[in-house]
């Protein structure tokens, strides 16, 4: 089977073997394009039953839900290529607890963050790092590989790059990223450069970068990440017995993960896999929401913005790369964009952890969305709806410390757990546990 990259602007292709991330006649992004011919030869069922086959695999590579996949992913890679860390599979957490709070029937979370380096990156690092490998294979001059990250692309690049003894650079925006997050990199030996900039500013050094040397774009405007990425839909799917949700709420930053839950949902749909389909709401901070502005202009104008620092620092991002892609997804499947300010994802999130969660910023801002979309009656008290949750909440750690220390600024922390502090005697405990427990 052979794909090839195929230019969303012009419609140019190129071959799947050529070092390329744009168009080199029009400079817009590429999307993997598979052979839907031959992968149609399969029914809708078969296709069930051959992933079905792969669920809790034990062996490599299909003990790894992105490879478990691996004929609408990257048909070209061999299994000597894989890169692997048994990546996806990851759980489907049903809470009553929240879709009570939010006030929909059906709330679930896809607990993305439950992954090697904490994040789903890991999903589009396993097929990045193995299509490097691939490109070493055939003779291809790759040195290194490259990425600008707010905190969990380099993650996940460093990690998966360390296993195939590729070396990797990132490019990070100087004391923006949460300590927990800048270590990652640090540990796996990637070599960690700090800018005096944003992550937009990251990020078009990188693309300045890559034109020489050898080093080779891990972004996800690269667009085999978006692949391995993709799996986030058809796990989910496969999870619920291929009985769509009425929404999948998704935390939208450089919106190259809006673009793979759309491409994924796509070829669910077009492989005969789902008869209806979900609708997409793209969640973002409201101190960085460019795509909402779009939306709000029913997408006539894209305009760049300077993001605000937010709780939710992976999504601090004023000029998504992938927003034409992210466009088309909400268009494609009736989507919505929604923000929640600081305050709203801080307690959303806060709420998702008294339930039992462990929630990141981003889940929360998710979660806020959901809230305020059923509140303003787009989604509907019937609604069953799935929240990605992106990243593992013990990254952010301080951020929730901060939180219930009452130390966050211009937050007011409703779901507020203090510690306390008494005497060293049974009665002085006794005395805090009935109250705390209203006893
Ligand atoms: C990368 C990331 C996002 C945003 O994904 P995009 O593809 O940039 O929209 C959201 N949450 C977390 C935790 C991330 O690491
Ligand atoms: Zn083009």
């Amino acid at each position: 089977m052979k794909s090839k990259f195929r230019c969303i602007g012009c419609g140019q292709d190129y071959p799947i073997d050529q070092v390329v991330f744009s168009c080199s006649q029009c400079s817009d992004l590429l999307a993997v394009e598979h052979e839907t011919k031959l992968l149609s030869q399969k029914s809708g069922i078969e296709w069930k039953q051959l992933f079905d086959s792969r669920h809790c695999y034990s062996q490599a590579p299909y003990n790894s839900g992105v490879w478990a996949k691996r004929e609408w992913i990257a048909p070209h890679i061999l299994d000597n290529d894989i890169v692997t860390m048994g990546e996806g599979n990851s759980p489907l957490v049903t809470s009553k607890q929240l879709a009570t709070w939010a006030g929909c029937k059906e709330l679930r979370i896809k607990q993305c963050g439950i992954s090697h380096t904490g994040s789903f990156k890991d999903l589009g690092m396993t097929v990045l790092v193995s299509h490097v490998q691939f490109l070493k294979r055939i003779g291809r001059n790759v040195s290194a590989v490259i990425c600008a990250s707010t905190g969990d692309t380099s993650a996940a690049l460093s990690a998966y790059a360390a296993s195939a003894d590729i070396p990797s650079i990132v490019l990070l925006p100087q004391g923006k990223i949460s300590p927990a997050q800048l270590v990652q990199p640090i540990s796996n030996h990637a070599t960690v450069i700090g800018l005096e900039t944003d992550f937009d500013g990251c990020m078009a050094m990188v693309k300045e970068l890559v034109q020489e040397h050898g080093l080779y774009l891990a972004n996800s405007m690269n667009a085999m990440r978006l692949e391995g990425q993709k799996t986030v839909a058809i796990e989910t799917l496969q999870q619920l017995a291929y009985n769509p949700p009425d929404w999948i709420v998704i935390p939208g930053g450089n919106l190259g993960n809006t673009s793979a839950l759309a491409a994924g949902l796509r070829m669910l749909r077009e492989l005969g896999l789902i008869e209806t389909q979900p609708r997409i709401c793209v969640a973002q901070a409201a101190n960085a929401s460019p795509l909402y502005n779009s939306y709000k202009d029913d997408f006539n104008s894209t305009s760049p913005v300077t993001a605000k620092p937010t709780l939710a620092s992976a999504i601090q991002i004023g000029n998504p790369v992938s927003i034409a892609k992210a466009i088309s997804a909400i268009q494609d499947f009736d989507g919505v964009v929604e923000t929640a300010t600081e305050q709203e994802l801080a307690n959303a999130s806060a709420y998702a952890d008294l339930v039992g969660q462990y929630a990141c910023p981003h889940t929360g801002v998710a979660l806020a969305a959901v809230k305020k979309l059923r509140q303003n009656g787009k989604i509907a008290e019937s609604d069953k709806v799935v929240v990605v949750s992106t990243a593992a909440g013990l990254k952010f750690s301080e951020i929730k410390s901060n939180y219930h220390s009452g130390s966050l600024e211009k937050i007011n922390a409703k779901y507020r757990n203090k510690i306390h502090k008494t005497k060293n005697e049974a009665s002085a405990v006794i005395d805090v546990i009935r109250s705390s427990l209203s006893l």
